[in-house]
């Protein structure tokens, strides 16, 4: 039972990979290291050393660093059993609803398949923190590329059911655009007003929207509010089951 530190890293052009670092025993991983050298130069500042890789999913954009990370500290690599093919250099491989230490820290793995079919989340109940790299995003989702809308949903039905505290650390920054299709959803959702005005402010002092808490997601992200009557009858579909309303934003959103 231990709580972590938590540092986000800004990799490549808009991911965040981050850094959990459980004080009690000093172990301390990487969640999606897009590359190497941040993440390097971050442990660096810290004093930390790496000795968890953790990647939500295989593209290249959660994984490109690490190969060089493993080599240099001989860290663990835990993703996915449905992904033992495609993640560079794992070494535990996990499903869902199991659980791993990280150090003194719970993580509990839940499977959140749709932007790709072996797609994870790490949830730490002690430091209420998600990391659901591409399936989760603050007010979005990943693009649906290996599975089925339907699927998901599933998947975000899945972590909107975590406590309200629960705070979602999504491996992108894209939620300024994602407020902006939001509001074509929702024009009159006053939290979601709230917040756009919020985002708005801390991009233009150049600062992460990145993490948000479920309470405030719940309340303004379009995609996961499928089952709100608002949500259905703005995109024409009064009265639709949640997953059908769901494909019809994501369809919008990817043409947005
Ligand atoms: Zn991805
Ligand atoms: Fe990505």
């Amino acid at each position: 039972m231990a709580r972590l530190e938590i540092v986000q890293v800004p990799v490549l052009s808009d991911n965040y990979a981050y850094l959990l670092h459980e004080p009690e025993t000093g172990a301390t991983g990487v969640v999606d290291p897009g590359a190497a050298e941040p993440v390097q130069q971050a442990l660096k500042e810290q004093g930390w050393s790496l000795t968890h890789i953790l990647n939500t999913h295989h593209h290249g954009d959660h994984t490109g660093g690490n190969a060089p990370l493993q080599k240099q500290y001989d860290a663990a690599v835990v993703a996915s059993r449905e992904d033992q093919q495609r993640i560079p250099g794992l070494t535990h491989a996990v499903g869902d609803g199991e659980t791993f230490m990280l150090g003194n820290a719970t993580a509990t793995v839940l499977a959140v398949p749709g932007h790709t079919g072996g797609h994870i989340a790490f949830w730490f109940p002690e430091s209420l923190a998600l990391f659901s790299g591409d399936a989760l995003f603050v007010l979005g989702c990943g693009r649906v590329f290996e599975g089925t809308p339907a699927m998901m949903w599933a998947s975000l039905d899945k972590m909107r059911r975590l406590p309200d505290e629960a705070q979602v650390y999504c491996a992108h920054e894209y939620t300024q655009k994602n407020a902006q299709f939001a509001l074509t959803i929702e024009q009159d959702n006053e939290a979601l007003q709230r917040r756009a005005q919020t985002i708005a402010d801390l991009r233009r002092a150049g600062r992460p929207t990145v993490p948000a808490s479920m309470a405030e997601e719940r309340a303004a992200n379009p995609f996961l509010r499928c089952d709100e009557p608002a949500v259905a009858e703005a995109v024409g579909l009064p009265g639709a089951a949640p997953e059908k309303v769901f494909a019809e934003v994501r369809r919008r959103k990817d043409g947005f």
